[in-house]
């Protein structure tokens, strides 16, 4: 389980000290797919990254199976963590083919365990036989799906997204979620992920946490947020969001034709 326990974060820079996540607790069960949903701005990216072992704690702890990895005092570094990242701004080596990239983390194997790795996250993303193809042969979700099997080679134990649909067009985003629901379910993997959208929250969490200007508002099932809101505040995001959502979708599809 991994539990994150009254967390702050501060950034300082010459323009003054933001308070980017202010005393944020949340407890995520084994195997389960953990949604944070906030405008943006509001700390989900510095909660993940903290998770990762990138960001210092001011204050709380930070706990995998039981195991402290951050503190005030102390952070075990982002690679004694074994953690999987996908982040906003992915990128697949744009010189190296798919199996290449997939396999990039995967040097302590032999040459035939890595091809073993790779055919089966292939198969398990849907794109079994794309092995020697180059990124720029692939379509977008695909180049997305290619960033999760590598996110997932090493078999991390706990896997992080960040926007993992940024990149997507608004059509391929919904198709993706309800797909990548399936694929994250079928590793058995503990997963926290980071979105904006309000639909991919609902498609994609077992349970989500809503955000705003630092604090976590909420923690819950899909429908424990729907029937019984903490708030007004936690109210007219959900509900902002997904507004916001419907009318750039059909502002969309309306530029297409
Ligand atoms: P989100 O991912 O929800 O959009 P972030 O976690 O990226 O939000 O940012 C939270 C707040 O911290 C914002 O006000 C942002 O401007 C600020 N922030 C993020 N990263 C830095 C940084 N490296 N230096 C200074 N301020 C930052
Ligand atoms: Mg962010």
């Amino acid at each position: 389980m991994l539990e994150v326990d009254n967390i702050s974060i501060g950034y300082t820079s010459p323009q003054g000290t933001v308070q980017a996540v202010k005393a944020v607790c949340f407890k995520l069960n084994k195997g389960d797919i953990g949604c944070l949903l906030g405008p943006s701005g509001c700390g989900k990216t510095t909660v993940l990254r903290a998770v990762a072992g990138f960001e210092p704690l001011e204050q709380g702890r930070i706990l995998l199976e039981s195991r402290e990895l951050s503190s005030r005092d102390r952070v075990v570094p982002a690679e004694e963590r074994a953690m999987g990242m996908m982040f906003q701004d992915y990128a697949l080596f744009p010189h190296l083919n798919v199996q290449e990239n997939i396999g990039f983390g995967l040097r302590k194997l032999s040459a035939d365990q890595r091809r073993d790795r790779v055919t089966e996250l292939l198969a398990l993303v849907g794109l079994a036989g794309f092995e020697k193809r180059f990124p720029h042969e692939l379509s977008g979700g695909q180049q997305q799906r290619v960033a999760l099997a590598r996110s997932l080679a090493p078999r991390p134990s706990l896997l992080l997204l960040d926007e993992p649909f940024s990149n997507l067009d608004v059509d391929t985003r919904e198709r993706l979620a309800f797909e990548l629901r399936d694929i994250l379910k079928q590793t058995g993997l503990t997963i926290l992920l980071v979105t904006h959208n309000h639909d991919e929250a609902f498609a994609l969490g077992d349970q989500i946490g809503v955000m705003n200007e630092g604090e976590l508002l909420q923690w819950g099932t899909p429908a424990s947020l729907t029937h019984y809101p903490a708030s007004e505040t936690v109210q007219t995001i959900l509900r902002r969001d997904s507004l916001f959502e419907r009318r750039q979708h059909a502002r969309l599809r309306g530029s297409d034709q």
